[in-house]
């Protein structure tokens, strides 16, 4: 909080992508997978479930206060749900948690596909086991979610394998968008990525390939970070954050993109863990 202003940030947990890193060379950035906490005032936004989230979830544990808040997640590709059975405050009762996904009608739920998650024989422990109190929210991506009077979530349908859902958060008159895993199309643009972030003040964005390196990974469902500058630039977006970073791309080669975004579009700048941003 400063002044009369609500606190309204984002701290990165987990900035990978596709798998965890644990070696030296990908520390500086972190390798844990999308893990996100957006505060809204006295709420607290919680995006995917990446390993990151495990220590996100230690951190609000740490606080000692009761837990309230809503879990978002783009998909259930296991990068962004693997952190959720190791998550800590959803075995302590008391805290209540909505987690909400766009992607999985009509053929799946999110409580269906944690139970899946959960199971033998990939799992010990099934989802009965959390102790806090839990509500599955499936919806469809496009529509506006109302989770609080304060705050407005808007959704976008995104261009992945087996579906993915974009955000926007609004608060305070401000607004941050979340959009990965999405793939783009050369030349081009997301249309309905283009409208869901027209003017934001911070756009998160799947940055996992290079353009060079893209036309290899066609339809595994990924953009690069020159794209995310175009849509940036095309959408007046104020600061761009290139996020999902490839397991292969190190922390020497991620600080040449992010001597190159600086060229580009200065004032954007590369997701890192415990990094926080404030619109
Ligand atoms: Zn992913
Ligand atoms: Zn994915």
């Amino acid at each position: 909080m400063s002044g009369d202003t609500p606190e309204f940030s984002v701290r990165f947990w987990g900035v990978r992508g596709s798998i965890a890193t644990a070696d030296a060379a990908t520390l500086r950035y972190g390798g844990n997978t999308s893990s996100l906490e957006v505060r809204c005032g006295a709420r607290r936004v919680l995006l995917d479930a990446g390993t990151g989230i495990r220590y996100a979830g230690l951190a609000m544990l740490a606080e000692g206060k009761p837990i309230d808040a809503d879990l978002l997640l783009t998909h259930t590709h296991l990068d962004h749900i693997v952190g959720l059975p190791f998550f800590a405050p959803f075995f302590v009762p008391g805290h209540r948690f909505r987690l909400h996904a766009g992607h999985l009608l009509p053929d799946y739920t999110i409580r269906q596909a944690i139970t899946e998650l959960m199971r033998a024989p990939f799992f010990p422990v099934p989802p009965e086991a959390f102790r806090a109190d839990i509500a599955f929210c499936d919806f469809r991506a496009g529509e506006t979610l109302d989770i609080s009077p304060e705050i407005v979530i808007r959704t976008v349908a995104l261009n992945h394998p087996n579906g993915a859902t974009g955000y926007r958060i609004e608060f305070a008159g401000k607004s941050i968008c979340y959009l990965t895993d999405t793939e783009h199309v050369i030349g081009r643009p997301d249309e309905s990525i283009l409208r869901l972030i027209a003017g934001t003040d911070i756009m998160i964005y799947d940055a996992t390939y290079t353009d060079a390196e893209f036309p290899n990974h066609l339809h595994w469902g990924h953009s690069t970070w020159q794209e995310g500058a175009r849509l940036a630039n095309a959408a007046g977006v104020g600061t761009y954050v290139v996020f999902h970073h490839d397991p292969g791309h190190d922390d020497a080669m991620l600080d040449d993109i992010a001597a190159e975004l600086r060229q580009t579009r200065p004032g954007s700048l590369l997701a890192r863990e415990g990094l926080i941003l404030r619109p």
